[in-house]
């Protein structure tokens, strides 16, 4: 019984290595961008260009209304 279980967990662990990995991989593709406030010291965090675009856009509107969105763009 205890070996049938390991057994599944094993199975298991072979299955879900690659997913987990691809699915990293994919991750680190997507979430190249960071962009940075001109205003204060608030940044997106890693996320792709658009997400980020749009996260910096909902912060101005949030903390600085009337000023166009300016500040860094880093990419790695
Ligand atoms: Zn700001």
């Amino acid at each position: 019984m205890i070996e049938n279980l390991l057994c599944v967990l094993c199975m298991a662990s072979v299955v879900l290595f690659p997913i987990i990995a691809i699915s990293r991989a994919v991750w680190k593709s997507n979430f190249k961008f960071r962009r940075f406030c001109g205003e204060c010291s608030y940044n997106t965090g890693w996320t792709s260009e658009s997400v980020a675009g749009d996260i910096m856009y909902a912060h101005y509107l949030h903390r600085h209304p009337g000023v166009p969105p300016r500040g860094l763009i880093q990419w790695r």
